[in-house]
């Protein structure tokens, strides 16, 4: 059997083009491209302005089922899905997210594909890359020391000290800093309060980033940030303490996509990275909707299973930026079915296909839910090498039953040459015409019945559960006019339900919300209804004992 080859040795041995022939390919001018190296540019934002009155491609979300620990191969198979769509002669661009840096150095390992399938170069983009997320955590910054500063010069807007709701970030994982006590020391340093740190892609900068149109509409937003409450409960926004300009200064070029590669020398656009959970899990709409203007075919990937990150693509990202996706592809593996099946991760390896069968219903209502949306659906199997004929053939049976089809994908052994069928099917249900894509609820739909929807609809709960606080607070917020804001809801993304060991399609269980937050910049409204960590903490022998530069200063142990 020959060596299994590992994610970074591949892209190390990637052919790589200059960037500069890559933007060609999509004819973007030299003077347009802002090369940060040779292999990585940025998009001016004359060049994206210009662009807005063009024709749309067609855009393709590429969702998942409920995953395994591992992840199934969502950014695999989107990166290989735009080589694929290539290879068989259409234009194609791969949208997807940067990488967080804490994780790398923890367990989630690489963030840019894997196998056959990858975007280089994957070394930068789990490092530092463009430098975005750095100037996210410089902006978000800012406000805090200015929220601080506010205090200590007087407090004119009588933020109340015991109501301060932005927070520090980082982008490391680090639990010492979970909840701190800051400005210890004495008068010269400021009112001792309880603060606390969140890694940078929790923060609400992030999130305002990402869904933000272009820099006029970043700013309007920053500024409508929440920075804490008054005696008197009435929010105090960034802009009243002068904060929006100076931030959106520091993100003047993190705001601009990033123009890299797949090993198959195809444009990729990777840009922006909110979490999934507090925040909508896709990346920037700038990225989005440039790439639309620039190719034929866009493959773009939400966060987690279809049940959050494709309701949340569709019902906050797509709704708020008028997009309208064409068809979707539903990531499905063999072993994530036989985990759905009830089968231990230990015992992944063996085959059992009555467990996939099992498993397989958690597979059907991903694919009704994704129809709800009136979006046409395909469902991708991506090929494991330990996968059986047997497990492959049950998982396409079921599919047929629900009138889709299931189409077997090997792209990350093989690159777009194992990806064909999948690119073909594709663009078959993209040119059909067939999309009438609508988000689940409408704007005026009044808060709580919106995350009513959300749970009944696509989690099948039979109630929704919340304190009398919960449903004062949403109520409160329609009166300050926050009535018409999408809801982002805070879920394991391991079940349909809100506990992580009830796998499969669960029916009838109950969705208790423990507590409701307002991102007013972002633009909407987190439902939190488990233990969400937004500071994740390193694992006992963290990946970073085996990351190292070696004898020909190459970087090894990044996967
Ligand atoms: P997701 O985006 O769903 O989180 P990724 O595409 O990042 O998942 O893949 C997670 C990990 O699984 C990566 O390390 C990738 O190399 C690996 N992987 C993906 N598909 C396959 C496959 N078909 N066979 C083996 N490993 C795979
Ligand atoms: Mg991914």
């Amino acid at each position: 059997m020959s060596e299994v080859k590992s994610d970074i040795e591949i892209a190390r041995a990637a052919n790589k083009k200059n960037i500069m022939e890559i933007g060609a390919k999509l004819n973007i001018p030299a003077e347009h491209l802002l090369p940060y190296g040779h292999d990585k540019a940025k998009i001016s934002a004359e060049f994206i302005a210009a662009q807005r009155e063009k024709k749309s491609g067609k855009l393709i979300l590429v969702t998942a089922i409920n995953p395994t620990p591992a992840g199934e191969g969502k950014t695999t198979t989107t990166v290989g899905l735009g080589d694929g769509l290539n290879r068989i002669g259409k234009k194609a661009i791969v949208c997807i997210r940067e990488a967080s840096l804490g994780p790398c150095f923890g367990v989630k390992g690489g963030a840019a594909g894997g196998g056959y399938s990858q975007v280089v170069p994957m070394e930068d983009m789990n490092l530092h890359f463009t430098g975005d997320f750095h100037a996210i955590t410089s902006a978000h910054n800012l406000l805090s020391a200015l929220i601080d500063n506010h205090i200590y010069w007087g407090n004119e807007q009588n933020i109340d000290l015991r109501r301060i709701a932005w927070r520090r970030v980082m982008d490391m994982n680090d639990r010492a800093l979970r909840e701190i006590v800051c400005s210890l020391g004495g008068v010269a340093n400021g009112y001792p309060r309880e603060a606390g740190f969140d890694i940078t892609v929790a923060s609400e900068v992030m999130a305002i980033l990402c869904l933000s149109m272009d820099l006029k509409d970043l700013e309007k937003r920053l500024g409508n940030i929440i920075i804490g409450y008054r005696r008197d409960k009435t929010p105090v926004f960034a802009r009243d303490i002068k904060a929006d300009g100076a931030m959106t200064v520091l993100l003047k070029d993190a705001m601009q996509p990033n123009l890299v590669q797949t090993l198959e020398n195809n444009p990729a656009f990777v840009h922006g990275g909110p979490f999934a959970n507090i925040a909508h899990g896709c990346n920037s709409v700038v990225a989005t909707t440039t790439a639309l203007k620039l190719a034929d075919y866009v493959v773009t990937e939400a966060g987690f299973g279809a049940d959050l990150g494709a309701e949340k693509f569709f019902d906050i990202k797509c709704r708020k930026a008028g997009l309208k996706p064409d068809a979707a592809v539903i990531v499905a593996t063999a072993r994530a079915m036989k985990m759905n099946g009830g089968v231990k991760k230990e015992d992944l390896g063996r085959e059992n296909i009555e467990a996939v069968r099992k498993g397989c219903a958690n597979l059907g209502r991903h694919i009704q839910n994704v129809k709800k949306f009136g979006v046409p659906v395909v469902v991708g199997i991506n090929h494991f090498i330990s996968d059986t004929e047997g497990e492959i053939q049950a998982i396409k049976d079921f599919v047929a039953t629900l009138g889709a089809e299931a189409v077997l994908c090997k792209h990350w052994a093989k690159g777009s040459a194992g990806i064909e069928d999948l690119a073909n099917k594709v663009v078959e249900l993209a040119e059909s015409g067939h999309s009438q894509f609508a988000p689940l609820y409408p704007d005026e739909m009044p808060l709580f019945q919106k995350i009513e929807t959300i749970a009944k609809d696509i989690y099948h709960a039979g109630e929704v559960i919340a304190d009398k606080s919960v449903r004062d607070q949403l109520r409160a917020w329609e009166d300050q006019g926050y009535g018409h804001l999408p809801i982002c809801m805070a879920k394991t993304q391991y079940s349909f339900s809100t506990d992580p060991n009830l796998r499969g399609a669960p029916e009838g269980h109950t969705v208790p919300v423990r507590e409701v937050r307002l991102s007013a910049g972002a633009g909407f409204i987190v439902v939190v209804t488990g233990e969400i960590m937004t500071m994740p903490g390193l694992p006992k022998s963290p990946s970073s004992e085996r990351i190292f530069l070696n004898d020909l200063g190459q970087i090894e142990g990044l996967f």
